[in-house]
C-alpha cells in the first residue's frame, strides 16, 4: 500500500479556485444553483451520512413519508408549486427522466423529442430501449421547434408502427440557445393524438413560472443543482394523478425462499432516494425559490438588455429565437474570433481577458460561439459585464457601435 500522507495530503483542504464570492460565475449552468444562505447553513447541518432518516416512520418506512424534517410536507408543496398531483426528489433531472420512460413506455416504443433536447434525454430513451423520433428545428439563426414539428412526427410513427409513440419529451427551455418553446400548444397537439407529455424543466422550473396544469403536460422532471438553489445531487418528478399511478407502482417482487415482500417500496426509486444533506439544502431553498420565480420578468428584462448591448459590438449576433425569453444567451462573435486568430493566446485571450475583470465561466478557448447565463446577477454585475466586453472589444480595435 502506497497511499502515503503525502500522496493523501492534497484532498485536504480543498479549495473552489472560482467561488461566488470571488468571482462572477456566467456558467449556463451554474446561476440557478447558487445556495440561498439557508441552504448553505442547512448544509453543514445536514451533513452526515444519512442524516435525514432519524425519524423515519417504522410502519411507513419511505422518505417522502418522514415528518420531521418535514420532507413529506414539502413533497406536497412542491406538487401544488409545479400544478402537478405528486411530487417526488430523486437524484438529478436524468434520473427522472429515466424513471418516467422506464414506467411509461416499453422497450421498442418510440419517443418523439426535440432536436435540441439534451444528451441525458436521448441516453435515457437509449437505455430503457426505446425508439427516438426527433422533431427537426428550423436552424441557423433561430433553431426554432415547433408543434408542427411534433405534429408530423407523431404522424410518422403512426404510419410506421399503427399507434402514435408511448411519450413525447418537450425540452421547456434547452440548454444551447436558451430557446423557449410553446410547451402548452405541443401539449395540445400532443394530447390530440393521446401521446403523454413529459416536460424537461431542468432550466425554467425553480428560476420562472411553471404550472403543469396550465401547460397541459403528464410529467415535469427538473433539476435542483441547476435551477433550485439546491446542491447536487438533486432532480425533481412531478406528475399529474394518473401518471404517478403507473411512475410510482410500487413493488410486488417476493423473495422465492424467504417469502420477504417490499410492497411499500415505489419500485422505480428504489425505495429511498435523495436521504441526505442534497435534499435539505432543496427544501430550505425553497421559500426563496417560490419568492425568485415571482421576479422572473426582471431577468428577462437583464438578458434582453445584454443582448442589446453585446449585439452593439461588431460582429455579435446572439443565435436563437427574438426576442429573449430566458436569461440563457448564445453569442456568436465573429469578431472576437478574428481577434483570436492574431492573438498568442489564441481563443483563450478572452477568457484571460473576462477573468481579470472578475467574470468566468465562459468556456476557455472558445470566441466564435459562446454561451452565458445572466440569471440572478445584479443589475451592477450586469452592467459590469458589459461593459468588460465593451472594454475588451475596443482594446483589440473591434468597433462598439
Ligand atoms: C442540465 C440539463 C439536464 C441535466 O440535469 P441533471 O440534473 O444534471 O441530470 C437535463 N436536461 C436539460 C435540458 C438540461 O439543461
Amino acid at each position: 500500500m502506497t497511499l502515503t500522507k503525502d500522496r493523501l495530503n492534497k484532498y485536504l483542504n480543498i479549495r473552489r479556485e472560482l467561488s461566488e464570492s470571488k468571482y462572477i460565475n456566467v456558467n449556463p449552468i451554474q446561476r440557478g444553483g447558487v445556495l440561498s444562505k439557508e441552504a448553505r447553513m442547512a448544509l453543514i447541518e445536514w451533513g452526515d451520512g444519512y442524516s435525514v432518516c432519524d425519524f423515519c416512520p417504522p410502519q411507513t418506512p419511505r422518505l417522502d413519508k418522514i415528518t420531521n424534517p418535514p420532507i413529506s410536507d414539502f413533497y406536497k408543496d412542491l406538487a401544488e408549486f409545479l400544478g402537478m398531483d405528486e411530487a417526488r426528489v430523486v437524484t438529478r433531472c436524468r434520473e427522472a427522466k429515466l424513471i418516467a420512460f422506464m414506467m411509461l413506455a416499453r422497450p421498442g416504443d418510440y419517443i418523439v423529442l426535440d432536436s435540441l433536447a439534451h444528451y441525458t434525454s436521448y441516453l435515457a430513451a437509449e437505455v430503457v430501449g426505446l425508439r427516438i423520433k426527433e422533431v427537426p428545428n428550423s436552424g441557423y439563426p433561430e433553431f426554432r421547434v415547433s408543434p408542427e414539428g411534433y405534429a408530423a412526427k407523431i404522424e410518422e410513427v403512426v404510419k410506421e408502427t399503427g399507434r402514435p409513440p408511448a411519450l413525447a419529451l418537450v425540452t421547456h427551455v434547452d440548454y444551447l440557445y436558451g430557446n423557449m418553446v410553446n410547451a402548452a400548444k405541443i401539449a395540445e397537439v400532443c394530447r390530440e393524438y393521446g401521446v403523454p407529455v413529459v416536460l424537461n424543466a431542468a432550466y425554467t422550473a425553480g428560476v420562472s413560472p411553471v404550472d403543469g396544469r396550465k401547460l397541459g403536460v403528464d410529467v415535469i422532471v427538473s433539476s435542483g443543482h441547476k435551477s433550485w438553489a439546491a446542491c447536487a445531487p438533486t432532480g425533481i418528478l412531478a406528475m399529474t394523478e394518473e401518471a404517478a399511478k403507473k411512475i410510482l407502482r410500487t413493488s410486488s417482487v417476493e423473495g422465492e425462499w424467504s417469502k420477504r415482500r417490499f410492497a411499500m417500496k415505489e419500485l422505480a426509486l428504489l425505495g429511498c432516494t435523495v436521504m441526505g444533506a442534497p435534499l435539505i439544502t432543496l427544501i430550505a431553498s425553497f421559500p426563496h425559490v417560490v419568492e425568485r420565480v415571482g421576479r422572473w420578468e426582471e431577468e428577462v428584462e437583464k438578458a434582453r438588455f445584454v443582448v442589446r448591448e453585446l449585439e452593439r459590438i461588431d460582429g455579435f449576433k446572439h443565435l436563437g429565437t427574438r426576442p429573449k425569453m430566458h436569461t440563457l444567451i448564445h453569442m456568436e462573435s465573429q469578431s472576437f474570433y478574428e481577434v483570436s486568430k492574431k492573438h498568442k493566446r489564441r481563443g483563450y485571450f478572452l477568457y484571460d481577458e473576462l477573468k481579470a475583470r472578475g467574470i468566468v465561466g465562459i468556456q476557455p478557448g472558445l470566441t466564435k460561439h459562446f454561451k452565458f447565463n445572466v440569471y440572478g446577477l445584479t443589475w451592477y454585475q450586469v452592467k459590469h459585464f458589459v461593459e468588460s466586453f465593451h472594454e475588451i472589444a475596443r482594446k483589440y480595435g473591434v468597433e462598439v457601435r
